[in-house]
């Protein structure tokens, strides 16, 4: 039965995937609430845009009567909770907006959704019973691990480390205490790194990939060893669907590719494909033999942790969801795509994608 999924952050990286996914190969209908700061691309939304069963709300989740109406006007069964801020290095230089969006606007947002739910239990038992908020969050929630057999769990105690990760931890907490004191039918995921197209190139795989070509350094901080664990956006947007869907209410998830890596050899890797894809696909004029001679080591993020690596397992043993996608395979991909879609990264490197804003909010 097709049924309304009210995505939040839907421009943004994962949020897109998530509705390029729901929209390319399920009935649902998806309303996007996006409020379009920098992170946020409509281009990446451009094979979906024109389908009857996709609609987009230009809205800031901080907004409390317009988060309401949303309610009202689109009667969501699944509420899909991506918008945030998400650069870790944005939130070291200005922590204001992190705390904004991700604890003032998770809290604006789980208050609508109280007051709508309270309204539809009123109305139809039916699709009240049926109705979920789904809240998405990261592994750095957990700080890092200094083991190196250690995993992050459903149950390993909260260690934010950055001004980013304690403003997740902040709205991961709101969201459990929404469903604990009011009932409301909440899930959490916190997944590791992602990686994949359309991802904003200030992220490291990314900004590595653009850095080659154009024959740039490649900053690497540190000494390069921290790890972290990487899934491809793809396998991560199959398994938010599947939560929300099947996952049971009250419940955390855990999301992960076993895919551990010292970030010095996600750089290595990159530079290799790119060595090898190179010839046949890029016009660029960067004269070196292999683009690892690009590599420049930085000055360490403060506060960096060391590792992240997640056990899935409750996930793939509860849902039955695997990741498709081994780090070689999607990180073939990703630069693939990089390769092919200039248009798409040019026109965020030059600005213009933020031509396609709809007036300011
Ligand atoms: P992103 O920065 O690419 O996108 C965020 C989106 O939210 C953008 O479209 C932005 O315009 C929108 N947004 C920001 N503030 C808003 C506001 N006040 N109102 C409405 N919209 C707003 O982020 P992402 O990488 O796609 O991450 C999405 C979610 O997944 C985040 O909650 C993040 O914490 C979580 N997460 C990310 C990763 C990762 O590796 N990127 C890993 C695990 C979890």
């Amino acid at each position: 039965m097709s049924k309304t999924f009210l995505v939040t952050g839907g421009a943004g990286f994962i949020g897109s995937a998530v509705v390029r996914e729901l929209i390319l190969n399920t009935e649902h209908r998806v309303v996007n609430i996006d409020k379009l700061t920098y992170a946020g691309n409509t281009q990446s939304l451009a094979t979906v845009s024109d389908s009857e069963r996709y609609f987009f709300v230009h809205q800031d989740i901080c907004n409390r009567d317009a988060m309401e109406k949303v309610f009202d006007d689109f009667q969501p069964d699944i509420v899909m909770h991506l918008a945030a801020e998400s650069h870790v290095d944005r939130s070291i230089d200005g922590p204001g907006e992190f705390i904004q969006t991700n604890v003032v606007g998770t809290y604006t947002l789980l208050e609508a959704a109280r007051k709508y739910f309270q309204q539809l239990k009123a109305q139809s038992a039916e699709k009240a019973s049926g109705f979920r908020f789904h809240h998405i969050s990261t592994d750095e929630v957990y700080g890092d691990l200094h083991g190196a057999d250690d995993l992050f769990t459903e149950t390993t105690p909260y260690a934010p480390s950055s001004p980013y990760s304690a403003s997740k931890a902040s709205s991961d907490h709101l969201v459990r205490a929404w469903q604990r004191t009011y009932g409301l039918p909440t899930l959490v995921t916190n997944c590791s790194n992602n990686y994949g197209p359309y991802h904003f190139p200030e992220k490291l795989i990314p900004l590595m990939i653009l850095n080659a070509l154009a024959g740039k350094a490649l900053p690497v901080y540190g000494d390069g060893k921290q790890v972290r664990d990487w899934l491809y956006v793809e396998d991560h947007a199959r398994a938010l669907i599947q939560v929300a869907q099947q996952g049971l209410i009250g419940e955390t998830y855990n999301i992960g590719g076993h895919n551990e890596k010292q970030n010095i050899d996600v750089v290595y890797t990159l530079c290799d494909l790119l060595d090898e894809l190179r010839p046949s696909q890029s016009n660029t004029e960067v004269t070196v033999n292999s683009y690892r001679e690009l590599i420049t080591f930085v000055s360490d993020r403060p506060g960096h942790d060391l590792r992240y690596a997640i056990d899935a397992s409750k996930i793939e043993q509860d849902l039955g969801w695997v990741p498709q996608e081994t780090f070689e395979t999607g990180m073939r991909k990703t630069v693939e795509w990089y390769l092919s879609n200039q248009d798409w990264w040019q026109s965020v490197l030059d600005g213009s994608y933020q031509g396609e804003r709809l007036g300011s909010l």
